[in-house]
């Protein structure tokens, strides 16, 4: 069995690498707030001072960050990442980052003799506590199948999208559908409420419907009360929405929902939003239409 590494507690990477804990195996846990750990070293993981000392003491390193600039820094930073790369060693990084950086991340770690998959995820943290990911996979398919025995515990399903890249491009799509979708739903909601329904009418009308979701399931609550404890923080949200805007642009290719719902995340972000749920979005479109 190989020695795991696990980079980056937060909402996501903790309950991830609690998963392969307790199905036995040994991981070596570092976070840059270091308190974050604590709960995984009392279910037994190791806690080390750096990335550096997680890719020396690890054969397959597992990245879960906010964005490129902190894959960036864990990567290129004083005892990063980088500082311990060698042939023999694969980073498995399954944040949500541009193509492009998927890339130029690659062959950092190539340069030095390592293998760099990029392999985000799809679903929120009850998904990722549950085992039961989707994982969007890119990179070289002999180490992606080394490490399909770890992917089996984190999710339930592996898609190999091709080469470097192509897996954080097929996370950005289904992303894409998120968004739209979240901004759908709020504007259901203002809809129907400024035609006077009942909201928790409106609700179960949709449970009910083909339009029922394990989204809209697991964020019903959340609509409901008009609290927003985060899942999945509108500032990721707004983040990857402007991913999608930078690749579209790149691809020259014109998408009007996303447009629109970029612009919708983003006020909500610098409207004080930042870090609530994504389902906040439709706070958002209530405050802009209440008069
Ligand atoms: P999060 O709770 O904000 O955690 C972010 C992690 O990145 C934390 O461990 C944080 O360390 C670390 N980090 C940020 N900047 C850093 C830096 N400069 N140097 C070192 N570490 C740094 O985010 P999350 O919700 O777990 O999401 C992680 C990734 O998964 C994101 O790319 C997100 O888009 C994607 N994703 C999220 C969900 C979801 O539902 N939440 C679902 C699918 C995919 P500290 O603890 O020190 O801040």
């Amino acid at each position: 069995m190989h020695t795991l590494g696990w980079i980056g507690l937060g909402h996501m990477g903790a309950p991830m690498a609690m998963n392969l804990l307790q199905a036995g195996c040994k991981v070596n846990v570092y976070n840059r707030s270091r308190e974050k750990t604590t709960p995984l070293t009392e279910s037994g993981a190791t806690r080390l001072n750096s990335p550096k000392e997680i890719v020396e003491q690890s054969d397959i390193i597992f990245m879960m960050l906010s964005d490129s600039n902190a894959v960036r820094a864990v990567l290129t930073q004083e005892n990063g990442v980088l500082a311990a790369m060698r042939p023999g060693k694969v980073v498995v990084d399954m944040s949500t980052i541009s193509p492009e950086d998927t890339m130029s991340f690659a062959s950092m770690v190539s340069e030095r003799g390592g293998v760099y998959l990029d392999a985000p995820v799809s679903g929120s943290v009850g998904v990722a506590k549950a085992g039961q990911l989707v994982i969007i996979a890119g990179g070289d398919q002999q180490t992606i199948e080394i490490c399909q025995p770890y992917f089996n515990i984190l999710g339930k399903k592996t898609i190999y999208f091709g080469s470097s890249g192509k897996g954080s491009s097929a996370k950005l799509a289904i992303n894409l559908l998120l968004g739209v979708i979240g901004q759908g739903i709020g504007e259901t909601l203002v809809f129907a409420e400024k035609s006077g329904l009942d909201k928790e009418k409106v609700l179960d009308m949709i449970s009910q419907s083909a339009l029922n979701t394990a989204l809209f399931q697991g964020k019903k609550d959340m609509y409901r009360n008009e609290e927003f404890p985060s899942a999945f923080m509108v500032e990721l949200m707004s983040k990857d929405l402007g991913l999608i805007k930078a690749e579209a642009d790149r691809m020259n290719i014109t998408l009007p929902l996303a447009e629109a719902t970029n612009i919708t995340y983003r006020s909500a972000k610098e409207n004080g939003k930042a870090k609530l749920d994504m389902a906040a979005v439709y706070l958002e479109l209530k405050e802009k239409n209440t008069r």
